[in-house]
């Protein structure tokens, strides 16, 4: 007989371990709940970062947060104190470690790590189904952070951009990094298939994690990210290749995708994280849409016993998405002249309300009438009808599973 569980939350990456997390915080910590990983060892292999007002999320295993965030760009250097928004990085082995250990210590939740194979719905559409090799899990419900979203086809998707980067985690033999200021972007003009930067987060004044990040559709060889690197450590703090030791290679490839929004994988199994589509399209941050995501799933299994789908973002947003997507993939220089302008001419904590998708229509506004205009009309011209599709891809019914 199959083993039986209230929930079930296949992959323990960081949604998955944000929802169990989630779930032990609050009542629903007296449910059984399965969480199944192919590879449940805690891994230093991806640094998530955001900005956040107030208290940030897994606050007391935070690596690094910073005050001052820097742009820079061939002629320009911006650099702001942000005093609402401040910049975050968690380390994926920090967190998977506080979460899995809170997960042993809590007896009604079972940690398996084990391939998952597939998720169906049981005949009477009252419970789903995790299937692994050799064993059939069911629950009311599965979280799932596993598959793509079923019905989802390339095809669906018009701007397939994506954001790829590498990244050194370095010691320097100097001191070169100034540590209460993180670089969001330093622009590579020289990359012309689309918008290259580095971003620097530089843990103190010798060691640090220095990523090159591109917006295009192709993904570059490994040796041209590391080329990048080398030739921007030593143009810009003069190092060469024996001033520093890597000690860890960081790479990542996320999708920055126009793609209608899935809630649902089967009537009884939901889409979370990447999968469920939380990424947002023009920027790739992901991690603090996974918390509204969490706090949504266990507000509908506590008030109704149904996970609440987090709607998507409003339509305003996801067309400026749309927009800037369309310029990245067309126009990727007129796409650099608008990031000069977005920070030259605004506050970053503006920016990143902006970003957040929590500022009116009024600060919508300054801000879009602080960069190049010309893109953009052209941009809502040839995406109208995107723009429509993407709007009727989500009905209201998408709340509650078919
Ligand atoms: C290197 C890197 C850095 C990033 N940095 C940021 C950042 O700074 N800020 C930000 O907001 N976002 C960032 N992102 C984007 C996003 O936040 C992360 O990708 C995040 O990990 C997404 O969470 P997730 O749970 O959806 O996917 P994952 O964290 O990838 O978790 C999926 C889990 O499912 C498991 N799994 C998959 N298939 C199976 C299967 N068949 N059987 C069993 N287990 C399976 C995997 O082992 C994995 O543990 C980054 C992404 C990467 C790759």
């Amino acid at each position: 007989m199959d083993q039986e569980y209230d929930y079930i939350i296949a992959g323990a990456g960081a949604a998955g371990l944000s929802l169990a997390w989630g779930m032990l915080q609050s009542p629903l910590a007296d449910k059984n709940v399965l969480i199944v990983d192919a590879d449940l060892t805690p891994k230093n292999d991806k640094t998530w970062c955001f900005w956040h007002a107030g208290i940030p999320p897994f606050s007391d295993v935070i690596h690094k947060r910073w005050s001052t965030v820097e742009v820079r760009t061939p002629e320009e250097h911006f650099s702001q104190r942000v005093d609402e928004y401040l910049y975050y990085g968690l380390r994926s082995i920090d967190f998977q470690q506080k979460v899995l250990q809170a997960l042993k210590a809590h007896d009604r939740f079972d940690l398996l790590e084990n391939a998952v194979t597939d998720i169906t719905v049981h005949p009477s559409e009252q419970s789903a189904i995790l299937h692994t090799p050799d064993q059939v899990f069911q629950a009311s419900y599965i979280f799932q952070s596993c598959f793509k979203p079923s019905g989802l086809e390339e095809a669906d998707i018009r701007y397939p951009l994506k954001q790829h980067f590498m990244g050194w985690e370095l010691t320097a033999n100097r001191e070169v990094f100034d540590p209460s200021a993180c670089v969001l972007m330093d622009f590579d003009e020289t990359f012309t298939e689309g918008v290259a930067f580095m971003y620097l987060l530089p843990w103190d004044a010798t060691s640090g994690l220095l990523e090159y990040t591109v917006f295009s559709d192709r993904l570059l060889r490994s040796e041209a990210y590391q080329e990048k690197i080398a030739l921007y450590l030593h143009n810009r703090f003069g190092l060469q290749r024996t001033d520093y030791l890597v000690s860890r290679e960081e790479r990542g490839v996320i999708p920055m995708q126009d793609r209608p929004f899935i809630p649902w994988y089967n009537s009884r199994s939901m889409n979370i994280g990447t999968r469920g589509g939380l990424t947002k399209p023009s920027t790739g941050y992901t991690f603090i849409r996974i918390q509204d995501q969490v706090r949504n799933i266990i507000e509908g299994l506590l008030s109704e016993g149904i996970p609440h789908v987090s709607p998507p973002s409003k339509l305003r947003f996801r067309a400026y998405d749309l927009w800037l997507l369309h310029i990245l993939h067309t126009e990727p220089r007129e796409a650099l002249d608008i990031f000069y302008h977005l920070f030259r001419n605004n506050a970053m904590d503006d920016i990143f309300r902006f970003l957040n998708e929590d500022s009116t229509l009024a600060e919508d506004l300054k801000i879009m009438s602080s960069v190049p205009y010309r893109p953009f009309f052209r941009a809502i011209w040839k995406s109208r009808r995107r723009l429509r599709e993407l709007q009727l891809a989500y009905t209201p019914s998408d709340r509650f599973p078919r």
